[in-house]
């Protein structure tokens, strides 16, 4: 077995109730949450990533008081803080690795994150041989892109799970999903 799955920024500041919820995002945790009960034993790695910001500074230029929501947003996703914790609705018993990323700067890709072992995306995928990886999370405009463009910049094979996926605006997340797909990626509804 030599599959992936990567969950992005499944946190409470991404859904209903956080700093920088998502419209659906909490929908999307609980499918995430069923998705996991029904098909983590297809996978060799489940690999969760979350936006984890420093509490006192911009982070480099990543926080403002007037955020233009494309480059610039406000604070979320503290580290430590409740807004950084993965969303309550999201059943997290089967991660299999926890990573860490947007310490001090802004961060869209998993693949920028580090677990608390010294752990990234790449290395996991070295040590464990996956050749394929599937996608789910939160924002598709943005850590979702940032990720798939990666995963398919690493080499893998990417399918995006698009019943699994919540984005910031609808414009930009259906111009996410024809670049990714135009980079290699399948799109595809989850199997249930
Ligand atoms: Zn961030």
């Amino acid at each position: 077995m030599s599959r992936a799955l990567f969950i992005v920024d499944v946190q409470n500041d991404f859904t209903e109730r956080g700093a920088l919820g998502v419209e659906g995002g909490d929908a999307v945790a609980e499918r995430i949450s069923r998705y996991l009960d029904a098909h983590a034993d297809e996978y060799a790695v489940i690999v969760a990533s979350r936006d984890w910001h420093h509490g006192d500074d911009d982070n480099g230029g990543h926080f403002s008081a007037a955020p233009d929501f494309v480059d610039t947003w406000p604070v979320h996703c503290v580290g430590g803080t409740y807004g950084a914790d993965y969303d309550e609705v999201f059943d997290t018993a089967r991660v299999t690795h926890h990573l860490k990323k947007g310490q001090g700067k802004p961060a869209y890709s998993l693949f920028e994150g580090v677990s608390d072992d010294g752990e990234t995306a790449g290395t996991i995928l070295d040590a464990h041989g996956i050749r394929e990886i599937d996608i789910v999370g939160i924002a598709t405009d943005y850590c979702v892109r940032a990720s798939a463009l990666d995963a398919l910049g690493a080499g893998r094979r990417v399918r995006v799970l698009t019943d699994l996926i919540a984005g910031v605006h609808p414009v930009s997340s259906d111009a996410a999903l024809t670049e990714i797909a135009g980079a290699g990626a399948e799109l595809a509804p989850s199997a249930g």
